[in-house]
């Protein structure tokens, strides 16, 4: 059935999910052949590049911590500007564009001028970690609530949390971006209420061949991020429904690095 969702002129902001490219929806998949040029993050992984067919102009635009190549307003302006050439762009997001993605600020450089910009949703680090790890977010009357957060602090700032928040003992608690924060985390939610044996997963490249996770308590946190490499995308799992019940669920899965709890 062929598509009229993706004509010239038209922005389509692209989750590319986690790494593992079956973890990219069709439609996203379809996008991105459809393309005239893709502009994407360094987070978006390279099984997922490889989908890109040859013709199709590709752009890096990307971020990651503490290495900027683009700031936020040149890629907006990027995009913008092919678009109104008449071209059709997909601006190719690692995880889900809407989760701590910079979506809100793209899509209104697309309105302002007129351009017709839309979102196809992916598969966002938290779930897929989750997944990885065999394990659920939510847990009938122990874990009722997910709450996604960042733990990226500005340069010039302290991470001020939320305490309220993170005193809530039925959350779990997914954080992004939160490895180099991960003590002042710990000890924050420990100041908040939270016991300090709370079960902790730290999700390492989560859906990639070189996947990581990593198992502990609270407490322990800031130790359990210590060989985690800088580049490395981490995630943090904060509560009771990551609490491992059955050791041989995630054992059993190959290629996983699985430490002690
Ligand atoms: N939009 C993305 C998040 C972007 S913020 C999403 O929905 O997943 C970037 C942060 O996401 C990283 O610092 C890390 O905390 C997390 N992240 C993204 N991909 C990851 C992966 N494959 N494994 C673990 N964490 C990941």
């Amino acid at each position: 059935m062929p598509h009229d969702d993706f004509p010239a002129g038209t922005v389509w902001l692209v989750g590319a999910g986690p790494g593992d490219p079956e973890l990219l929806t069709r439609k996203a998949a379809r996008l991105i052949e459809s393309a005239d040029v893709v502009f994407y993050d360094a987070l978006v992984g390279p099984g997922v590049l490889d989908l890109i067919p040859p013709g199709i102009e590709r752009v890096s635009v990307g971020k990651r911590s503490g290495r900027h190549s683009k700031d936020q307003g040149t890629i907006d302006a990027l995009i913008v500007a092919a678009a109104l050439e008449g071209r059709r762009v997909v601006r190719l997001k690692g995880g889900d564009p809407a989760i701590f993605g910079r979506t809100a600020e793209e899509v209104a450089a697309c309105r302002t001028v007129g351009v017709p910009v839309r979102i196809c949703a992916g598969v966002t680090a938290a779930t897929a970690a989750a997944a990885s790890a065999g394990t659920a977010l939510t847990l009938r009357g122990a874990a009722r609530r997910l709450v996604l957060m960042t733990a990226h602090a500005r340069d010039d700032q302290p991470l001020d949390l939320d305490a309220a928040m993170l005193a809530d003992a039925d959350a779990t608690v997914a954080i992004y971006m939160g490895r180099t924060a991960a003590a002042s985390v710990a000890q924050q939610l420990i100041a908040a209420g939270r016991a300090s044996d709370t079960p902790v997963l730290v999700v390492v490249n989560a859906s990639l061949p070189n996947e990581r996770l990593i198992r502990g308590r609270l407490s322990a946190l800031a130790f359990l991020v210590e060989t985690v490499g800088d580049r490395d995308p981490t995630l943090l799992l904060i509560g009771e429904a990551v609490r491992q019940r059955d050791p041989h669920v995630v054992r059993a899965l190959p290629h996983r690095a699985v430490s002690p709890a």
